[in-house]
């Protein structure tokens, strides 16, 4: 399989907690193995980007000042990104990106960030934060079913009637600790509070969005599986040490 696969990295320097840059490193690597020329797009405010070259888009979590930083900027995005995710481009947004592909982001300090409105989901501020290691049911098409990660949120975000909740919370709070849900998807959008980093112990969701940027160039054959697969042994001993 050839095809290409650019990330866009969105705002390396202003979003990026707790090793969510680890989830572009996973994404390349995942790439580079199956010998899929890669390049990673790095984008801060201000910054031109080419985006018609852009296969995937991966933006992390922030602190409340850093998020009303780049606030603006990323709105100005909207008319780029909105019609190619609308198209089907894959993007993965975590924590501070999540909460701001929104509606409304309403920070710890009262301050209202609108989001690009992306995902029908909106958030507000909670008494204390949700910190803590977390494992959902996911309601994406892969195996095995489960998500792990690490969460550290002061938002509550709760879904509109348009997004799908990305799974069902077996251990940690999730989007709000009161309905049960983490995360949230729509068309190949995917919102989520984990950090950790995500992919590295997910290799099965890093290989969906690497499936899904090549299927929109027409490259629809599935990927090959990978020799050795040490990042699933992460997943399950994760998962083990949870049941405990
Ligand atoms: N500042 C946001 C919150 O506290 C997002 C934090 C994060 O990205 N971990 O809810």
């Amino acid at each position: 399989m050839a095809g290409r696969f650019n990330i866009l990295y969105l705002y390396p320097e202003h979003m990026n907690l707790y090793g969510d840059r680890g989830n572009v490193l996973a994404l390349s690597q995942r790439a580079c193995w199956r010998g899929i020329p890669t390049t990673v797009i790095r984008r801060e405010p201000g910054e031109d980007a080419e985006w018609d070259a852009v296969d995937l888009v991966f933006m992390g979590g922030g602190e409340d000042s850093h998020q009303s930083r780049i606030a603006d900027d990323f709105l100005s995005l909207g008319p780029e990104l909105l019609p190619r995710l609308a198209d089907g481009m894959p993007m993965l947004a975590i924590c501070g990106a999540f909460q701001l592909l929104g509606q409304c982001y309403t920070t710890a300090s009262g301050q209202k960030l609108p989001g690009l409105g992306v995902l029908d989901v909106w958030t507000e501020p909670g008494q204390g934060r949700a910190i803590g290691d977390v494992v959902t049911e996911t309601t994406l098409p892969i195996q095995p079913a489960t998500l792990v990660g690490f969460e550290n949120h002061g938002g509550r975000t709760y879904l509109g009637s348009s997004a799908k909740p990305l799974g069902k919370v077996r251990l940690g709070r999730g989007n709000n600790g009161a309905d049960g849900w983490e995360g949230a998807l729509q068309t190949r959008v995917v919102g989520t509070y984990l950090h950790g980093s995500l992919l590295p112990k997910n290799p099965h969701l890093a290989d969906l969005l690497l499936s899904w940027a090549l299927e929109r160039q027409g490259l629809s054959q599935s990927l090959e599986p990978l020799a050795i697969d040490e990042e699933m042994s992460a997943h399950q001993a994760i998962l083990a040490r949870a049941r405990k």
